[in-house]
């Protein structure tokens, strides 16, 4: 951290000398960016996830009370913040909130919209770092280890820059914490919500903890509580001042783990989808196909699907293997590396071409696939900003420019000629 960049103001990302307020814009929202190198550990949440993405997608919602709910179940399933005031809650039965809050709209659950919104959010934690883990469409943990050396900035900056950058394209807020651990960050994420950031460091975290209830503590049910509670532990304080040995005997193997959670110690670690060894897409033909242009065209489609997903997982591919199943159900397969890693469909499909032409004699075929392997991560940087006089970057170009596109207005907008005929 260089001088001036003492506080990063949440509001527009620039670095304030100030504690009080944004030199910049002059928002009271800053965050002090001392000593926050070591604290790797993010959880985020989304705020009032589902009601949030239906206001996003009409504006005359925006200062509404908004349900989402009702169907079958007839409960709500989240609600605003608006609706939150009047007393709605989660798992409420739609009559009773009705009751409370006559005038609120209702919207039925919109699961494939929430999940396409979860996607893009999900696209932007990988593109700071590989190792998210998934707890939701809406929540996630990240780790930063590593990430200074790619970003030269510290998570507390690259995650005020992520929570700005999805309120202002997708108008979701998010509720961050930041701290040492999971157990720690998840506690602070949910301490200020909504449009939280809170920070858990290592000198604060016995004061964060001692006056909490026992109950924030994960896996402290009710029938827990009430046995602790019999035993007069009411706050996280009082689990720290018992003996472990005594907590070990009362309560068993999970008195000790409750006992390291009290002081703030957990272990467990980011459990990021374990790095796929592959990312695959095949097509079977309902007849054996010798025609080149259909083969063609078929892997074309191929490579955009396998570049959609290592796009959206923000990964490289540093080969591609083709494979082709003949008409005697022969499964033939060739590998090839790329002179650099990639993420382009353009990239794929070209390989996958040349290793297609070098089996031709072999038609027909009933089944076509591409296969990439051997994964890297870069960060975003290496393959946005363009290189003009570069051959490949003008594929890049193209290719984002095609992204974009159709990431506003879906799938089908957009097509190279390669996937018409
Ligand atoms: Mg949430």
């Amino acid at each position: 951290m260089s001088e001036g960049k003492s506080y990063i103001c949440r509001d527009c990302a620039k670095y304030s000398l100030l504690e009080s307020k944004c030199q910049e814009c002059n928002s009271p929202r800053i965050l002090k960016l001392d000593d926050l190198l070591s604290l790797k550990i993010a959880h985020i949440d989304c705020d009032a996830f589902y009601a949030s993405v239906e206001k996003s997608q009409n504006p005359h919602l925006i200062n509404k009370p908004v349900i989402v709910g009702g169907g079958q179940r007839g409960v709500v399933t989240t609600c605003c913040y608006i609706a939150r005031i009047k007393g709605i809650k989660s798992a409420m039965p739609i009559f009773k909130a009705k009751k409370l809050c006559p005038e609120a709209i209702i919207i039925p659950p919109r699961m494939s919209l929430y999940k396409h919104i979860s996607n893009l959010i999900f696209k932007k934690f990988y593109q700071l770092t590989p190792s998210v883990e998934t707890i939701a469409f809406d929540e996630a943990y990240l780790d930063f280890s590593g990430t200074y050396q790619l970003f030269k900035k510290t998570p507390a900056e690259l995650l005020v820059k992520l929570a700005i950058e999805i309120e202002k394209e997708l108008k979701i807020t998010v509720s961050i914490g930041l701290s040492e651990n999971k157990f720690l960050s998840k506690l602070a994420s949910s301490f200020s919500k909504p449009k939280g950031f809170t920070v858990i460091r290592n000198a604060e975290k016995s004061e964060f903890l001692k006056n909490l209830h026992i109950k924030n503590i994960p896996g402290i049910g009710p029938k827990f509580q009430k046995k602790l509670e019999k035993n007069s532990i009411v706050k996280i304080e009082d689990i720290v001042n018992q003996k472990p040995e005594v907590l070990l005997s009362k309560f068993g193997k999970y008195g000790l783990t409750i006992w390291n959670l009290a002081k703030g110690i957990d272990e467990r670690k980011v459990e990021a989808l374990s790095v796929r060894k592959s990312i695959s897409k095949e097509t079977t033909f309902e007849t054996d196909v010798s025609d080149l242009k259909i083969l063609k065209k078929t892997l074309w489609i191929l490579a955009e699907d396998v570049s959609e997903i290592l796009k959206n997982k923000n990964i490289l591919a540093k080969s591609l293997t083709i494979k082709l199943k003949r008409h005697n159900f022969k499964i033939i397969t060739n590998t090839q590396t790329f002179k650099e890693p990639t993420i382009l469909a353009e990239d794929l499909y070209q390989v996958a071409i040349s290793l297609l032409k070098k089996r031709l004699e072999l038609i027909p075929f009933r089944l076509v696939g591409i296969s990439t392997s051997k994964f890297s991560f870069e960060k975003q940087e290496t393959f946005t900003n363009f290189n003009s006089n570069s051959k490949l970057r003008k594929i890049e170009r193209t290719e984002y420019a095609m992204d974009k596109i159709r990431q506003k207005f879906g799938k089908q907008i957009i097509k190279k000629g390669r996937a018409l005929n």
